[in-house]
């Protein structure tokens, strides 16, 4: 048994004076009956608490460390640019490094503007759709998340049922769940019904994303894809792909890449900051240009495209802009999983490259209505094994876990046999 002696008193401490004791609510491990984790350092692909426990980590920051903790590299790019001041309020030259390598990299973004984190992307992406259109209205996907903004705070009440919303959060105003619509996702029937029924010449812009990482890793059909981009493509609609998950994860070029679909406008995040606050929204130079101070869609931040988190993440970017890397990495993910699939019973796991999800009490999960079949029961006492034996999982059974490039054949071994032990 391990000892957290130490982790039970912090996070004791922690919880009078944050509420839940964390600054993002997945972090108090919501539903699993345990103290949640209080790490104090993280090398490699091994996260090591305050009671100085060693877990193989699988969350990987939620996904933002695709090369590790503390990778060598990226620390030394991050240390030069500390010291040589971490923010001037004024452009520096290392956001024009990051921007073209990005635009180099990604053919669908001309043009970026960066910015903290995922949640501010998205937002500002959808003002951007809302004043490049001049239409309200916005659509997501049940199942999808794109941050903690306001109007994609939305749950249920899909259009098939009701037209009416329900925030999934309290403090959302009526007005702005009135502007959102809630199509259920991977449903093409209802994508077709919806496209020939609703006042389309009022919606703004479609939101999704388009490997589902927030449910645990759920990706659309192709087909579904290639019709959602003719029909916003035919109604003047933009499509925002969300990639702040799967942006430089499935693939260099992320989501757009595997369902070969080009978007209006993406979303980055995690990964783009290489472990440092950073986020970015993108697409071609004509919308992009609407952006103050080149068009009226306002927006701005302090401490947006500071040079700590441009350097970070220009470092990972050369990293994994190496020829090879994700195949490397995806070989990894299979040396990893498929022989515990081979295991897997009453369960399954769905996975896209080095992102996965293990699904207990279900055969696959295609969209968001499948979830309640989820058994819950079982993934806390899965969790809990791999927990007592070193191994760490994202702490909610809908969520997407990650293979990093630092994670050792030797320590995926250990974890496989942890988890091959239990199934
Ligand atoms: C994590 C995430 C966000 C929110 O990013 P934050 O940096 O946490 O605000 C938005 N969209 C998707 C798809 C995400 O996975």
């Amino acid at each position: 048994m391990v000892q957290r002696g130490q982790t039970e008193q912090m996070f004791s401490k922690l919880k009078e004076v944050l509420p839940g004791g964390v600054n993002s609510p997945a972090r108090s491990f919501p539903h699993l009956g345990m103290t949640p984790m209080v790490a104090k350092e993280g090398k490699g692909d091994t996260i090591v608490d305050v009671d100085g426990n060693r877990y193989i980590d699988f969350g990987m920051s939620w996904g933002a460390l695709i090369l590790g903790h503390a990778h060598p590299y990226v620390v030394d790019a991050t240390i030069e640019y500390v010291k040589r001041g971490s923010s001037f309020g004024v452009t520096t030259e290392i956001e024009m490094k990051i921007a073209k390598k990005i635009t180099e990299i990604i053919p669908c973004v001309e043009k970026l503007r960066f910015v903290n984190s995922g949640t501010e992307a998205v937002m500002t992406a959808i003002r951007l759709a809302r004043g490049f259109t001049g239409r309200s209205k916005i659509v997501k996907f049940e199942g999808n998340y794109h941050g903690h903004v306001d109007s994609l705070l939305l749950k249920g009440g899909s259009y098939l049922r009701s037209m009416n919303s329900e925030a999934s959060s309290r403090g959302v105003p009526q007005g702005v769940i009135d502007d959102t619509i809630i199509l259920p996702f991977n449903n093409l029937e209802v994508l077709e019904r919806f496209f020939s029924e609703y006042p389309v010449e009022e919606v703004a812009c479609v939101a999704i994303e388009a490997i589902a990482g927030n449910m645990g890793v759920v990706p659309a059909d192709h087909a579904y894809m290639k019709r959602l981009r003719e029909l916003t493509e035919e109604h003047g609609v933009l499509l925002l792909i969300d990639e702040v998950i799967t942006g430089f994860r499935v693939g260099l070029r992320g989501a757009c890449e595997y369902f070969d679909v080009t978007p209006d406008l993406v979303t980055y995040g995690k990964i783009v900051g290489g472990g440092f606050p950073v986020a970015a929204l993108g697409g071609s130079a004509e919308i992009m240009d609407f952006l103050a101070p080149n068009g009226e869609v306002f927006q701005a931040g302090t401490l947006s495209g500071n040079p700590v988190g441009m350097a970070a993440g220009f470092a990972a970017l050369e990293k994994i802009s190496q020829p090879g890397f994700y195949e490397e990495l995806n070989k990894k993910a299979d040396r990893f999983l498929l022989p515990i699939q081979e295991k897997m019973r009453g369960g399954c796991i769905q996975r896209v490259g080095s992102m996965f999800t293990f699904f207990f009490g279900v055969d696959e999960v295609k969209t968001s209505d499948d979830l309640v079949k989820i058994d819950q029961e079982k993934f806390k006492a899965f969790y809990h094994h791999l927990f007592k034996h070193g191994v760490y999982l994202p702490p909610s059974p809908f969520e997407s876990s990650f293979v990093s490039m630092a994670h050792t054949e030797h320590h995926l071994k250990q974890a496989q046999e942890v988890i091959i032990d239990f199934l």
